[in-house]
């Protein structure tokens, strides 16, 4: 059998609609993918999971002083709510979290520069603050050319406390600064809420080691406003194609894919995975996951989670084969990191990352125009080719076990405390 890059295209724009986690949309992507899956004879299944995250009521912001000005936010999913009918507080911006700054913070509503981790909103929450307000976009962009999203305050921040928090353009951020706001009126209601997300499996059993499991993944769900053609319908056609070529030549061990929901939600369905074949992981030896890819203006990437000796050796392979592709040893943040967790070393396979002409991540930029079957099909040919060999060798050749700057790594980006020596 021969990769087609144009068969996957195809799939892909059937798949190139807005997904979120949870949706009648995620929903029908799965399905498109199962009917896709039954073309070759095999009988896919839906795993269903749930998920929470919060409806928004209200989320309104103005600045009441020196002058009335009522700006469009979006609040986050499961922030606190503010008293019914809004709140008045005093506004500064938060330019850093240095102490100078979060000394001056207590009482207020304050806006942030760039990204909240859970680390710097421990700093801010135990500062007193009122509320916050993050900043979405550039300085440049247009209102009627891009999105404001809509963001989730996660259960790793909600252990800490909840307050009500938004999220504003970035060029409104400017204007309220440059007009000295002193002091805002904000107003937040948001409700839990819980949806039905899907995982689609399919297995090929081993011909000679059954028992011997390895997972082949990539997450089809989408955020809002985004088709997610680049992440990651790219890499739902990747594995797909890859089911194909091993639908056509049967594994000597068995090969389990997975398209995952509600990756962009914190790698949801792969953790509901893990946890639902909890009983069994040690069976599962090693992990290929794909996120990202197609761009025509990419570079090809392999990501390592596991020993060292694995970037060798998809290095030596790429050469003997004539695959142009970076590699590095390290975490992706996306659906292997679960199974790291659990101890399963995995390979990350993705296009992208070379500026600014291929996908916009997480905007209405990640466009199809921006896609080729070339650029799918030349990764696919590599994940194939990878693959096919470790399948079939006659020893597994990745250590099952995971060197300690991976579990490190691991345990950072999924927010654990260190272990406590006995
Ligand atoms: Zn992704």
């Amino acid at each position: 059998m021969q990769v087609d890059g144009n068969r996957q295209f195809e799939l892909l724009e059937k798949i190139g609609f807005v997904r979120m986690s949870g949706t009648a949309e995620e929903l029908k992507a799965a399905h498109i993918l199962m009917d896709e899956i039954r073309t070759m004879g095999l009988e896919p299944r839906l795993e269903p999971f749930e998920v929470h995250y919060g409806k928004i009521n209200t989320a309104k912001f103005a600045v009441t002083q020196p002058e009335y000005r009522e700006y469009t936010v979006t609040g986050y999913r499961c922030a606190g709510c503010t008293a019914p009918g809004g709140e008045e507080h005093e506004f500064m911006y938060l330019e850093q979290y240095d102490d100078v700054m979060l000394q001056k913070a207590k009482g207020k509503f304050v806006l942030i520069n760039g990204r909240m981790t859970v680390d710097d909103y421990k700093k801010v929450y135990a500062a007193g603050i009122a509320g916050f307000m993050t900043m979405g976009g550039t300085v440049i962009d247009e209102v009627e050319k891009t999105d404001l999203d809509t963001r989730t305050m996660r259960d790793s921040m909600r252990e800490v406390g909840v307050v009500p928090a938004f999220h504003i353009r970035m060029t409104d951020a400017l204007e309220i600064l440059k007009s000295g706001a002193t002091k805002v009126k904000i107003e937040l209601d948001t409700e839990a809420t819980t949806h039905t997300s899907n995982n689609v499996v399919v297995e090929i059993p081993g011909t000679e080691h059954p028992d011997e499991i390895i997972d082949v993944g990539a997450h089809y769900d989408s955020v809002e406003f985004s088709s997610g053609v680049w992440d990651n319908g790219a890499g739902s056609v990747t594995i797909m194609e890859m089911l194909r070529f091993f639908a056509e030549n049967p594994p000597k061990r068995t090969l389990r894919f997975i398209w995952f929901g509600s990756e962009e939600l914190g790698l949801l369905g792969s953790h509901a995975y893990v946890k639902q074949y909890a009983d069994e992981l040690d069976k599962h030896l090693f992990m290929i996951n794909v996120d990202v890819g197609g761009s025509v203006l990419g570079g090809n990437m392999a990501v390592c989670t596991s020993d060292e000796g694995l970037c060798k050796y998809v290095e030596y392979l790429a050469k003997e084969v004539g695959y142009s592709t970076s590699v590095r040893n390290g975490i992706m943040s996306s659906d292997s990191t679960p199974f790291a967790d659990k101890g399963i070393p995995a390979l990350n396979f993705g296009r992208g990352g070379r500026g600014p002409g291929m996908g916009f991540m997480h905007t209405r930029y990640d466009m199809i125009s921006l896609i080729s079957p070339q650029a799918l099909q030349v990764v696919t040919e590599f994940a194939v080719t990878f693959a096919d060999r470790v399948v079939n060798a006659v020893v597994f050749p990745v250590p099952r076990t995971l060197p300690q700057n991976i579990v490190d790594q691991v345990n950072k980006y999924l927010n654990k405390k260190p272990e406590k020596k006995a």
